[in-house]
């Protein structure tokens, strides 16, 4: 995880101020009566979940959701104080864990919410649940009618558990159909509230909901790559940054003639007498093995493209109209294209994906290196 020393030059530089500036953003956006759960699922999207933990309670977020048990154990772990919520299911012979760390779990069936009340009785706990609901997403949860009505009733009469929260969450297919989600959800809630129960935390939107549509903000919100700067948003707008920036150095530089292959297959032939630089990292690092003819670094301000098959620990650079040129320079992967350099919604659309895709791709390999100043 955290990684003191520093072997090589290939390293994720993490800006937790920048990330602290984003929380705010969010937070002051979505003003004082919509709760905040930052969504640092999958390590905190690669980022280092532990690191970034204290950076967003400290501006402004109420819940951290993971997606994984054991994602919400390394936090608890570490940040006993910290309300963490599973948005996943656990399965019913892990659920011990769950309660004995007090950890808020998504429940969408009866029989989860009577072991739970159960275990939390055994063990002197107060457990809280998030009612999970399908509205079409057709991914975990249940549909919104009557039967579920009563089940999620007899949930509020077990011991021991405090039902929290209700959620559902959006497939953003467009505008009329989350509509359409969206009202399910109020409908089903409208239907049990209307009965004398309440749910202190209403929930369905994401980073792009939060933002596009302040309508379905309910009283929580659920971002995660707004966090760490990614700009879905297309109707609204935040003022958010990547806190993210992949470099590494280049290692050695060759000099080739006219005609000559590189790499792999020789798929790549100098049309002329060419300077070309190698570059530690390589698909291994998570970087797309896909950006073959299409990646590129920034070296001394400049582009440099990648040539050749991209390998698994180095790739190869052509830095012919680079002046001055040399081993050691820095070479930018991604950053936050002020200076030229690919940005993570760059990358995605270059290889046909999305950027939590790319973000998450970033291995273990490549080192997290922490920026705090202030
Ligand atoms: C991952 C996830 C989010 C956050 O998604 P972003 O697009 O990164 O904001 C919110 N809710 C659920 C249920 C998720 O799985």
């Amino acid at each position: 995880m955290h990684i003191d020393k520093i072997y090589r030059d290939t390293k994720i530089v993490v800006n937790l101020d920048q990330i602290a500036e984003n929380m705010k953003a969010i937070k002051e956006l979505m003003g004082k009566d919509v709760s905040v759960m930052a969504v640092i699922k999958a390590n905190a999207y690669g980022l280092g979940a532990l690191a970034l933990a204290p950076v967003l309670v400290e501006n402004g977020a109420e819940y951290l959701a993971v997606a994984t048990l054991t994602e919400a154990i390394e936090l608890k772990t570490a940040y006993p104080e910290f309300p963490v919520f599973i948005l996943g299911h656990t399965p019913d012979r892990y659920l011990h864990k769950v309660v004995e760390l007090g950890i808020t779990q998504t429940v969408f069936s009866l029989h989860q919410a009577k072991l739970i009340s159960k275990l939390s009785g055994d063990l002197g706990r107060i457990s809280k649940l998030h009612i999970k609901v399908d509205t079409g997403f057709h991914r975990l949860g249940n549909y919104p009618d009557k039967n579920f009505a009563e089940d999620v009733e007899r949930m509020f009469s077990l011991p021991d558990i405090n039902v929290e929260g209700i959620f559902s969450h959006l497939a953003l297919a467009d505008d009329d159909s989350d509509k359409k989600q969206f009202e399910k959800l109020c409908k089903f809630i409208k239907l049990i509230e209307d009965r004398g129960y309440k749910f202190k935390y209403k929930h369905i939107a994401d980073s792009i909901a939060c933002v596009d549509s302040p309508e379905f903000r309910m009283n929580m919100v659920r971002p995660g790559a707004l966090i760490y700067g990614m700009k879905g948003f297309h109707k609204g707008n935040i003022n958010v940054e990547s806190g993210i920036t992949f470099t590494t150095a280049i290692s050695q530089i060759h000099k080739i003639t006219k005609g000559e292959g590189v790499g792999y297959d020789y798929l790549w032939k100098a049309e002329k007498d060419s300077t070309i630089a190698t570059l530690p990292f390589g698909y291994a690092d998570g970087y797309p093995r896909q950006m073959r003819d299409k990646g590129y670094v920034i070296i001394r301000g400049q582009k440099a493209k990648l040539i050749g098959v991209l390998c698994m620990d180095q790739v190869i650079a052509d830095v012919t109209e680079i002046p001055g040129v040399s081993e050691g320079d820095e070479a930018i992967i991604y950053g936050n294209g002020l200076d030229g350099s690919m940005t993570i919604q760059e990358a995605s659309e270059l290889v046909g994906t999305n950027k939590n895709d790319i973000i998450c791709r970033l291995s273990s390999r490549p080192p997290r290196v922490y920026i705090k100043e202030k």
